[in-house]
């Protein structure tokens, strides 16, 4: 029997929207593996919170969120809501959970579903990969301390290190042999992406890369500069299992890659790091379809299955693994057969009616 507690931040906008809908989906994971039971405990932080209280997250949720077995968050962040300086204030949350708890990881799976149409002409090879983000250094770890001299020059450091590279590769590694390689030939590699051609802090990050990769003989080595790489996401996106790249590198191909497999309503991420793990989807609050009951829960649900093959692995716990595997099937299924589906995806369907058929989904398949 495993318990596991899990601090939800439904955050702003559609954030409480399609955060409920992934409790529903965690809640009927429950009734099928009675022995995976969830503690749940719900925390107020995010932009709506600062504009009313001067505060983003409070010291003690942070607390709450360090002790929990882990993270489900929905969307933190609202336009308006800014600190003196500008800057918006989600960082106060994601930032802070990223950075103090060490998630130097930023996975985003890249998958087409069957019956989705994305942009692509031909998808007709594949399309499943994972990038994998360094999430705590890179060019945004200068996020505060960049210099500014008289209001006319700005410069911000990129900053690599040693241990940082060398986890965030070693995850990736990782992370292709648990996979079954890539879709045009089921090959298992790791790209990493740099450009380190230009850059000398690009070239060490590949070094590492090097150093890395000879302790996975049995997965292939494959490297591609940024700029290529986003025009192989497009055109042939088949070639790839997982991409390695720097924190801001990777930011922009992830967005880039969300949009390959139908928008940002299908695309989950999670945070990881060798103790703690935050899961939410890759879109943000979009205040401007909120409490319209139109918001496309899936890619938080597939966040929350991302958590359950997290808790999975960490925990050896097998109920996990298999209910995260379900998941990801009962979100096949739905998108396979097309009647329930939210607007972003030309559909009429309500959040709450594409969590109740992933539900069912579930259900059909466990039966
Ligand atoms: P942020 O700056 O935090 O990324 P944003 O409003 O610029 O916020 P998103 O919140 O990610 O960006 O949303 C951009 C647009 O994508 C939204 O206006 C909305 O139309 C669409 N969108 C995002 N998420 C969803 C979703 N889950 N379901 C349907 N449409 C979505």
């Amino acid at each position: 029997m495993s318990r596991y507690n899990i601090a939800l931040l439904p955050g702003d906008g559609i954030g409480p929207e399609v955060t409920a809908e992934a409790v529903k989906v965690l809640r009927e994971v429950e009734k099928q593996y009675p022995a995976l039971q969830f503690d749940y405990e719900s925390f107020d932080a995010g932009a709506a919170r600062y504009l009313k209280t001067g505060v983003t997250m409070p010291e003690e949720t942070f607390e709450h969120c360090k002790a929990a077995d882990a993270i489900l968050m929905g969307a933190i962040g609202l336009f308006e809501a800014r600190h003196p300086d500008g800057r918006e204030v989600n960082g106060d949350v994601i930032f802070r959970l990223r950075f103090d708890l060490d998630l130097y990881a930023g996975v985003r799976p890249v998958k087409l579903y069957e019956g989705v149409s994305g942009p692509l002409r031909d998808t007709s090879k594949g399309l499943d990969y994972v990038v994998v983000r360094e999430n705590i250094e890179g060019l945004y770890a200068s996020r505060t301390g960049g210099c500014n001299v008289r209001g006319e020059v700005a410069t911000d450091t990129i900053i690599i290190t040693k241990t940082g590279t060398t986890k965030i590769v070693d995850y990736a590694f990782k992370l292709a042999s648990r996979r079954n390689g890539r879709p045009i030939d089921g090959k298992s590699m790791v790209t990493c992406v740099d450009k380190a051609n230009v850059l000398s802090s690009y070239a060490y990050f590949r070094k590492i890369y090097d150093e890395v990769a000879c302790n996975y003989p049995e997965i292939n080595k494959d490297y591609a500069y940024v700029d290529a790489m986003a025009f192989y996401q497009v055109a042939s996106p088949q070639n790839f299992d997982v991409l390695v790249a720097e924190n801001m590198f990777a930011d922009i191909l992830s967005d880039l890659s969300s949009a390959t497999i139908g928008g940002l309503g299908l695309a989950p991420s999670a945070d990881v790091g060798d103790h703690h793990g935050m899961f939410q989807p890759s879109h943000g609050s979009a205040p401007t379809i909120a409490g319209q009951k139109i918001a496309n829960p899936l890619a938080t649900i597939l966040s929350a299955g991302m958590m359950l093959d997290w808790l999975g692995e960490r925990n050896n716990d097998q109920n996990a693994l298999h209910a995260s595997k379900m998941v990801d099937e009962a979100v096949a299924k739905v998108l396979r057969e097309g009647q329930v589906r939210t607007g972003d995806l030309g559909g009429k369907s309500s959040t709450s009616e594409v969590g109740d058929a992933v539900v069912t989904a579930l259900q059909q398949i466990l039966r």
